[in-house]
């Protein structure tokens, strides 16, 4: 573990002056708003939000229990994932390691950022390699990508295992808890004071419904938070967004994570009974990962039911395999019964 974050930071990040805003500059009381160029014919939108969702981050680090500064909120958790190469990694230089299969913008991120990506295949039990993680890396190493509950196999990771890569690998370890309120597993977040090179990501889009309105989130020491808010857009989650979530946070989480929870299982047990399912993965998040005999027929033939999955059938470990989304009771019958009528 590398308690030294600024020895992993980009040169460039390191000596970068941040935009300031024109709301950052004063922070009195102003009666009339003329440093911004904006409208000044109200409509509920014509001024900027505040560039840190201040409102915002209070009402979740109530949720969350964790101080405002070590919170960053992103456009989605794709931001991010992409901050974290911004940040870290030298185009060209660096490289980044992540289980697979997994999340696919670890990858694509990396692309984008001209990050070489070593990709670690999970063992065939969909359990953690970590002597083969450890041994992808060496002194360009900046990232490695764990998510769990992983997507698309479903599975989380033991606790202890995630943490004896963050305390071995020399560089920021990112843990994808996108799906983490789908699970029994406690989140990480509860060790980032013991973990300077830490990161978690949870989303707004998954267990909390509100994936149409991009809010993502991450966890770190405040130093980290610091470097992600420094090199983020100004103005990245706009006020509408800002809005919506804060309101939409009063809604109950448990009743619609309960239910999809019970409709996994059903569905699950269902799903083993036909006898063109092959193996059913166990899950801990709002999908199921099942293997069939031909993962292509299937697809098209769900396809022409109008029920659409995601076919992972090319993907290396889940050969012939389809993800379903948990859907309302209804949807996962309608499913169940297309299955029924196949061959
Ligand atoms: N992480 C994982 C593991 C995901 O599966 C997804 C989306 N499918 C994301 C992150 C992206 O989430 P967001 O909508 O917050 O960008």
């Amino acid at each position: 573990m590398k308690s030294d974050i600024k020895a992993l930071i980009r040169p460039n990040i390191l000596a970068l002056s941040p935009y300031s805003t024109a709301r950052d500059e004063y922070k009195g009381k102003i009666g009339v708003f003329l440093d911004a160029n904006e409208s000044p014919f109200e409509n509920g939108y014509n001024r900027y939000p505040d560039p840190r969702q201040l409102t915002l981050k209070k009402r979740l680090s109530e949720i969350k229990r964790l101080p405002i500064e070590n919170m960053f909120i992103g456009n989605g958790s794709d931001e991010a994932i992409d901050l974290m190469f911004r940040i870290f990694c030298i185009p060209g230089e660096d490289n980044a390691i992540a289980i697979a299969p997994s999340y696919g913008m670890y990858e694509v991120s990396a692309a984008i950022n001209d990050v070489e990506m070593r990709k670690v295949l999970l063992n065939r039990d969909f359990s953690l390699p970590t002597d083969a993680l450890l041994k992808a890396a060496d002194s360009n190493s900046k990232l490695l990508f764990i998510c769990s509950p992983n997507n698309p196999t479903g599975n989380s990771f033991e606790v202890d295992e995630i943490l004896t890569l963050v305390k071995k690998f020399d560089g920021i370890v990112v843990v994808d808890e996108a799906y983490i309120d789908f699970s029994n597993k406690e989140s990480l977040t509860g060790k980032l004071s013991d973990y300077p090179n830490l990161v978690v990501l949870q989303t707004m889009s998954k267990a909390w419904g509100m994936a149409g309105l991009r809010c993502g989130l991450a966890f770190a020491s405040k130093e980290i938070i610091d470097y992600m808010n420094m090199v983020k857009y100004p103005y990245n989650i706009n006020l509408s967004t800002i809005e919506k979530v804060t309101k939409l946070l009063d809604e109950p989480l448990d009743e619609h994570v309960n239910t999809i929870k019970v409709e996994r299982e059903n569905m699950s047990r269902r799903l083993k009974d036909f006898e063109f399912v092959k193996e059913v993965y166990p899950s801990d998040s709002n999908f199921i990962l099942f293997k069939s005999d031909d993962g292509d027929a299937l697809y098209n033939y769900l396809i022409g039911r109008e029920i659409i999955v995601r076919n992972r059938s090319r993907v290396a470990l889940c050969e012939n395999c389809l993800r379903l989304t948990i859907g309302t009771p209804e949807e996962n019958k309608r499913v169940i019964e297309a299955l029924e009528n196949y061959k």
